[in-house]
């Protein structure tokens, strides 16, 4: 008799996951297979859903904030145990030989796989991995404000907080930060950024006081509406709404030599804008995917901070409401599916 799972799939962009019970795959060598404990709800997941993205493996099993335990070892990995806490992110695979990844950027690989795009991911109850992109995650890697469980609590590290943390590394030494969009990834990188002795100024949705409020809460010295400019000067301004009009806001906000990083996979197109916007040797550049690197220092540093992530568990089968309600905004911090 086959074991049997249940998952969440995507047949066609566009349409909604349909809940399907199918048969707990196999790991082959180098993989390990993941019981899934928690899974985080990523906004490119609701990219893929919504078809922004080009090309989706299909049908498909969404999601790469995946926190489990390790159910099965397939042949030849080495130094993972069943039972161990894992967790699985968006860079599911790096081909090791491109110009990319022998200069330790294996982020822009030419030939990756991504979990959740195409490989299958975490919105299911067990999930295949490679276990050399698989990160051990010890006891307290992070502490959950409603979270009923760690694994809950570690989830949106997972993506939210590894891709924030690189975003963060690419905004340098800004001491007046503004960070716009303020869910799952900014309120990892509040945190950090706090941690650091930056001030944080965010940026919501126009009459967001709830996304400012909480903004506030973890330490954000301003919060207010993306559409006027900040209070002071800012050093540098990470995007995470996937806004293009905020690229040039971002730009008029910062001052000379500042860095504007956009941090989604996809945005709206960017209107065009005065060159005197990027005068002044300001900087515009996106971040990409995560390096092994990046979840290693990332997941050391966020116990010290120490992060407390802000979660709302959802049902596995409630993962269509919890992207309608990322899609519409209704969500503070991060929506974490746990099966
Ligand atoms: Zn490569
Ligand atoms: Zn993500």
């Amino acid at each position: 008799m086959t074991e049997t799972m249940r998952a969440m799939v995507l047949e066609r962009p566009g349409s909604p996951l349909r809940s399907v019970e199918m048969a707990v795959p196999r790991p082959g060598p180098g993989e390990v297979l993941v019981k899934v404990a928690a899974c985080g709800v990523c906004r490119t997941d609701l990219h893929v859903v919504d078809g922004e993205l080009p090309e989706p493996k299909l049908p498909l099993i969404p999601g790469h904030e995946i926190v489990g335990h390790v159910a099965a070892l397939g042949e030849g990995v080495a130094g993972l145990r069943p039972g161990e806490r894992v967790g699985v992110p968006w860079l599911g695979r790096s081909c090791g030989r491109c110009r990319y990844c022998r200069a330790g950027k294996e982020n822009l690989c030419d030939r990756p796989g991504f979990t959740g795009y195409t490989i299958d991911g975490g919105y299911a109850q067990t999930c295949l991995a490679d276990a050399r992109y698989v990160f051990p995650l010890g006891q307290g890697a992070v502490a959950g404000g409603e979270a009923r469980s760690a694994e809950e609590a570690a989830a949106p590290l997972l993506c939210a907080g590894l891709i924030g943390y690189r975003a963060l590394k690419m905004a340098g030494e800004a001491e007046a930060l503004g960070l716009y969009g303020f869910g799952a990834a900014a309120h990892i990188v509040a945190q950090l950024a706090a941690h650091e002795g930056r001030q944080v100024y965010a940026f919501t949705r126009p009459g967001d006081w709830a996304a400012q409020g909480f903004a506030r809460q973890l330490g954000a010295v301003f919060a207010g509406d993306s559409d006027k400019p900040p209070p002071a000067e800012l050093d540098a301004a990470i995007l995470f709404a996937p806004v293009g009009a905020l690229v040039p806001a971002a730009l008029q906000a910062v001052r000379k030599g500042g860095i504007v990083v956009a941090a989604g996979i996809h945005m709206s197109d960017i209107p065009s804008f005065p060159y005197r916007l990027l005068w002044g040797e300001r900087v515009l550049r996106s971040v990409a995917n995560l390096t092994r690197a990046d979840g290693e220092e990332f997941l050391a540093l966020a116990p010290k901070v120490p992060v407390v992530t802000h979660t709302s568990a959802y049902p596995l089968q409630a993962a269509n409401e919890a992207l309608a309600d990322l899609r519409s905004g209704a969500l503070t911090g991060a929506a974490v599916l746990v099966p």
